[in-house]
């Protein structure tokens, strides 16, 4: 599909793209670039790239396709680094969270003759770095490509190809309309998440280790979101700042009326709410959207982890 793909970016969602490539034989040359030498030493290691390199210059020169799969706050010193050494007519996609302010740091450092097709593959775990990667990460999950009104459709038929080698179903959106969807059925989780953990670890030691001793599901659920990468979701909420402030007004606004009824003795009320909620898991697991599907490459204890 391509000559030369780089990734810029040997995490998790870098790294799994990588296996992935080789994998199904997306590339004939894949570059792993990665401003961290142990990075670049463990992906060789690995055996998941052909070259890796620090040098964001010497890693793009010739690329037809180059993937940034660095935290959003990152993306734009990426994009000036690599600007000036790109081949006319190569691709450059993201897998980044955060749409819309992806777009505004990269758009001015690219030159005219290459095209930006951005991306987001609504697949991750709460591991980091390139030994938390897997091939089949993508499998069954859906990939959102968010095209400028001035796209190449040759270009944007290219990742969707990337994608769909990869195992992903393809969505096209408009990038802010992708950032308010994320911001409640992702980003706004994450936020309670932390949260509720941080308001545990805020207790005094007797009760907080009580509260880890007898961590239900409830808690055990939030604390592994919780566990997701400080780097990356900071930079997704300073990234998709308004989208995810007017999301939590709403929530807000929901919580008031959920202690207000609970203040009330009103049963009905939180039987209904209930109801509506329960029936919204049942339509995600018709959608097929529920599990991980296996990863051959993890034991079957971090399987039963991811799960
Ligand atoms: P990750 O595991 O932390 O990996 C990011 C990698 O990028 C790290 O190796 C990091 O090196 C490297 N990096 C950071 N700044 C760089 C720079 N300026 N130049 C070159 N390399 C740099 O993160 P991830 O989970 O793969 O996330 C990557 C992107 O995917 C983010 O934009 C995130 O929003 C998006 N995403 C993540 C998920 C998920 O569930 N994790 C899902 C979908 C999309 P250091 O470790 O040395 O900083």
């Amino acid at each position: 599909m391509f000559k030369k793909v780089t990734i810029i970016g040997l995490g998790l969602i870098g790294s799994s793209m990588a296996r992935g490539i080789l994998q199904q034989g997306l590339a004939e040359y894949l570059v792993a670039a990665d401003k961290d030498q142990a990075v670049c030493d463990k992906v060789l290691e690995l055996g998941i790239a052909d070259e890796a390199t620090t040098s964001l210059k010497e890693a793009v020169q010739d690329a037809d396709l180059v993937v940034i799969a660095v935290p959003v706050g990152a993306v734009e010193d990426v994009g000036r680094s690599i600007g000036p050494y790109l081949m006319p007519g190569a691709i450059v996609t993201d897998v980044g969270s955060v749409k819309q302010s992806v777009v505004d740091a990269l758009r001015p450092s690219l030159p005219s003759s290459v095209h930006l097709i951005p991306a987001h593959p609504i697949a991750g775990t709460e591991f980091s770095g390139p030994e938390a990667g897997f091939a089949e990460l993508f499998h069954g999950r859906w990939a959102i490509i968010t095209p400028l009104p001035d796209s190449s459709i040759k270009a944007v038929e290219k990742i969707t190809a990337l994608w769909q080698g990869l195992g992903s179903t393809i969505e096209i959106m408009d990038p802010q309309h992708h950032d308010l969807v994320l911001g409640i059925t992702s980003h706004l989780p994450h936020l309670i998440a932390y949260t509720i953990v941080g308001t545990a670890t805020d207790l005094e030691d007797d009760v907080k280790s009580e509260v880890l001793k007898f961590s239900a599901s409830g808690f055990r659920d939030f604390t592994r979101i919780a566990a997701s990468d400080p780097t990356m979701w900071r930079d997704v909420f300073l990234h998709n700042r308004v989208a995810v402030l007017e999301i939590l007004q709403r929530f807000t606004e929901d919580l008031t009326a959920m202690q207000k009824a609970i203040r009330r003795g009103d049963g009905n009320y939180l039987y209904e709410v209930f109801s509506r909620t329960r029936s919204i898991r049942k339509q995600i697991i018709e959608l097929g959207q529920a599990e991980y599907a296996a990863a051959p490459m993890l034991s079957a204890e971090d399987q039963a982890e991811r799960q």
